[in-house]
């Protein structure tokens, strides 16, 4: 196997508000020529860093919103998170728990901070990653997710240096739970500092780290905390280092490789079909959804 070498390293570009609940620092796509294609299956990756909500009786958020052609993951990593959507599908997730929706051929939802949070304000921090479909399944029934951190299969390294959390994929024959439509590969890795693991995923697998607690070095270069490192497809295996203590979040995905055709929350393959897309949410195929918190 041939070394897979650090492609960039970059530190988090400034962070926006997605309604008034989720301040994110968009890392894909557009930003440090990383567009949606360079990280596909993975089109998009807002991180709200760690950042403190104070006390709201108002939960703050996202209102109601359609999304059609691809799936939202959201991990939530500190805080709590309630989703619902017109399909039935929704619940509340806590640090550690990851939501994984599939909006496929249509959706309507709305992402909150679940009340008991809101009410008592904290430090809030998740990912949301935008895990587009194959041409195949963009007209898939919606799904919903709901995995909690207590069910997810862990493997705990050597020496008690730390352990490998699988979402999806699986690491040395463990599998994680969630179900995928492409293979991807998405590990949460807590690492002692000073202690490593090496990492091997096929080189046509689009790869990236986000560096969630502590400092890490990646083949022996410099990531900070909330640093992403995107990995470069000319080989496989890469060592990942904590210098301090750390959590990473670790994404790995085959490429679908078939055209992107992006417009705000629908992702399709021509144009032609995000025409279509709103005509058929103008029409009420994507379903209803109260505006109400609950
Ligand atoms: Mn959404």
């Amino acid at each position: 196997m041939r070394v897979r070498n650090v492609e960039m390293i970059v530190s988090p570009p400034a962070p926006h508000f997605v309604g008034d609940g989720f301040r994110v620092h968009n890392f894909i796509p557009s930003v440090y020529r990383m567009e949606m294609k360079r990280m596909d299956p993975f089109i998009l990756l807002d991180y709200n860093s760690k950042y403190h909500f104070s006390p709201s009786k108002h939960p703050k958020g996202v209102g109601v919103h359609p999304h059609r052609g691809f799936e939202t993951v959201t991990i939530a990593y500190q805080g709590s998170v309630a989703h619902h959507d017109s399909h039935g599908g929704g619940g509340v997730i806590h640090k550690g728990d990851v939501q994984w929706m599939t909006a496929a051929k249509g959706v309507l939802h709305k992402e909150y901070h679940e009340k008991e949070f809101s009410q008592k304000g904290g430090v809030f921090q998740m990912v949301q990653l935008w895990v587009n479909l194959p041409a195949q399944h963009k007209m898939s029934a919606p799904k919903y997710q709901a995995l909690k951190h207590s069910d997810f299969k862990r493997v705990i390294l050597e020496d008690q240096s730390g352990e490998v959390e699988v979402i999806a994929g699986e690491y040395q024959g463990v599998k994680g739970i969630a179900s995928t439509f492409t293979p991807i590969h998405l590990y949460n890795i807590q690492l002692k500092k000073d202690k490593s693991i090496e990492l091997s995923f096929p080189s046509n697998y689009n790869t990236g780290l986000l560096v969630i607690e502590g400092k890490v070095s990646v083949n022996g270069e410099i990531a900070d905390l909330d640093n992403f490192v995107l990995m470069g497809n000319d080989g496989e295996r890469f060592v990942l280092k904590a210098e301090e203590d750390a959590l990473v979040l670790v994404l790995s995905g085959e490429p679908i490789g078939e055209p992107i055709a992006a417009h705000g929350p629908f992702v399709m393959n021509t144009f032609d079909e995000i025409a279509q897309t709103f005509v058929d949410y103008n029409r009420g195929d994507f379903g209803h959804l109260d505006d109400n918190i609950e």
